[in-house]
């Protein structure tokens, strides 16, 4: 594909923006699926050849993990763990006893075991399905002698091109060696976009097989904003690219070039990233994911270690909005203590809100353990429910809410239904926050979860925007104000488009601030609002953002 001036250029999703430029390098991938073909060496030779490879994998990942920190410590950890296992290595050892396969198929098919067992488990397990197939897959690029999948071990920076990447790669991406990032699969809500943002990495994502042009390139510019990856970059514009700060700072307090005020709040999802969030200028924090508390225990936490863990935040943030939202489990994310059962469609299941229909004890806990962390800070504490669909359920959430002493009490939009009903959602609810990361995926019908559908996933699809806009008009009747809180508040030009349709706040991962702070203050509240109505009128997502971007002037010279 050529630009309009013959650049020749690949396209996919922008999700983190930024540009870059440098060599592409191709993550080694798996070898896939070995013949099932009968091995040569003896029974013991096979044995052994298994646990060899799955020794020198664990111990790879083990000293690594050593070298690492925070969350790619852990998840390293939890993949050696894996690769550690006894099970695995005993079922395969017994595959090759019995079927006389080859080392590397009997890996296969009891990783295949093993994994199918965690997927039927569900939730936190059900997670681990994936490791277990990276695993696997070092364990048989080893038995091979072929290079291992995963990171290449560089330390020149490069774009890295991969298919996907497995948990155990995004949590170990060090942003100066990896500049950019190219991947054929995933869509904007995947792990890899929300990482990749969260660290401030240029990516473009789903650019499928245009992904073969890239890597025919020797030097290529990705701009993580457009979603353009130039193959023949002018030397102007890879000096260019280098000159850009990688990550802006932000100056608050958040307003547009002609002063239009606009809260940018910070997301968080532990107690951990609440000092970060405000060294980065947040304003307050727009959503606090509480799951984290909750998650992978068999019981759920007391109310008194519910209120230190809340009070954590709270206390980052004296005098400032902090959104708390209650607990968002069930469905995909199922807990022991909470009766959700079997479902098909677990995205349109018991989850968010409706776990409280079944388990009303538990949502009464976290309001109790809410009230007493709140009033112990000098926080503004609001709170708000996952998943609101219909008006009774604001209703009842806010009469429960006030039975605990806690006033602001709102709701998350995330349900087209919710969108629709804004306005007498918001005579009940002191306000709302659209969730659109769950609105994507309602109202395209496309499970967020899935690359395979990753087109369709994306919060500027005209469809969503106008909910956005019946949300903020529903607002505006009922004289409350509407937040965006999803991972389209991130994106700097969706951000603009997202004011001009009338949102008064935008919570995002703190490494977005700078970005959106500065954009929206080299763009007019009448650049934002004109953006908005071009985007509404598109008839599909990219139109809308070539519209948008257009308008807002300040996207070139900030190269964002
Ligand atoms: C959303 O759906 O946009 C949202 C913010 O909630 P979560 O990503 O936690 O579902
Ligand atoms: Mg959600």
């Amino acid at each position: 594909m050529t630009d309009g001036d013959e650049v020749p250029i690949v396209r996919g999703a922008g999700v983190s923006p930024g540009r870059a430029a440098g060599p592409t390098v191709r993550m080694a991938t798996a070898a896939g699926e070995p013949p099932s073909r009968r091995t040569s060496l003896s029974e013991d030779e096979a044995a052994q050849a298994i646990v060899d490879a799955a020794t020198a994998v664990a111990e790879g990942l083990s000293a690594r993990s050593e070298e690492a920190e925070g969350t790619a410590r852990e998840v390293l950890q939890t993949t050696a763990q894996i690769a550690k296992d006894p099970t695995l290595v005993k079922d395969a050892q017994e595959r090759v006893r019995s079927e006389g396969v080859t080392p590397e198929r009997a890996v296969w098919e009891a990783a295949g075991a093993v994994a199918d067992q965690f997927e039927s488990l569900g939730g936190y397990f059900a997670e681990r399905a994936r490791d277990v197939s990276d695993v696997r897959d070092r364990i048989i690029a080893h038995l091979l002698g072929a290079p291992s999948p995963g990171l290449p071990q560089r330390e020149e920076p490069y774009i890295l091109l991969a298919q996907d990447l497995a948990p155990v790669d995004t949590a170990q991406l060090d942003p100066q060696v990896v500049r950019a990032l190219v991947t054929e699969q995933g869509g904007p809500t995947s792990h890899t976009a929300i990482l990749a943002r969260s660290l401030g990495i240029p990516a473009v994502v789903g650019v499928g097989a245009g992904i073969e042009d890239v890597a025919t390139h020797a030097e290529v510019l990705v701009d993580g904003g457009s979603g353009k990856i130039y193959l023949e970059p002018t030397a102007q514009q890879v000096a260019a690219a280098r000159e850009r700060p990688r990550q802006r700072r932000f100056d608050p307090p958040g307003r547009t070039s002609d002063g239009y005020r606009v809260a940018l709040l910070a997301n968080v999802a532990e107690v951990g990233q609440a000092g970060p969030a405000a060294e980065a200028g947040a304003e307050g924090i727009g959503l606090f994911r509480t799951e984290f508390a909750y998650l992978g225990r068999d019981c759920e936490p007391s109310i008194d270690e519910q209120v230190e863990a809340y009070t954590g935040v709270f206390e980052a943030f004296p005098g400032r909005r902090v959104v708390i939202r209650t607990l968002d489990a069930g469905a995909d994310k199922p807990l022991p203590f909470l009766s959700t059962g079997e479902e098909a469609n677990p995205a349109l299941g018991v989850r968010g809100i409706r776990t409280s229909w079944y388990d009303p004890q538990v949502l009464e806990n976290q309001l109790t353990a809410i009230a007493r962390a709140a009033e112990a800070s000098s926080a503004e504490v609001w709170v708000m429910a996952p998943m609101i669909a219909q008006v009774s359920e604001a209703e009842d959430f806010v009469r429960t809410c006030a039975a605990h002493g806690l006033k602001t009490a709102g709701v998350m939009v995330e349900v087209p239904s919710a969108a629709l009903l804004a306005g007498p959602i918001l005579a009940r609810a002191a306000f709302a926050s659209i969730g659109t990361n769950d609105l994507v995926q309602y109202t395209l019908a496309a499970d967020r979860l899935l690359g395979s559908l990753s087109m369709l996933s994306t919060p500027w699809d005209p469809a969503v925007l106008r909910l956005v806009e019946s949300t903020c008009e529903g607002g505006r009747a009922q004289d409350r104000p509407v937040g965006v809180c999803g991972e389209a508040a991130a994106d700097p030009v969706l951000a603009a488009v997202l004011v001009g349709l009338g949102v008064s706040s935008l919570s995002m991962t703190a490494r977005a601030l700078g970005d959106v702070g500065t954009l929206l203050a080299g763009s007019t509240l009448a650049q934002c609002r004109q953006a908005a109505g071009l985007a509404l009128s598109a008839e599909n997502a990219e139109d809308a953002r070539e519209a948008a971007r257009e308008t807002l002037t300040a996207v070139d010279d900030l190269g964002l």
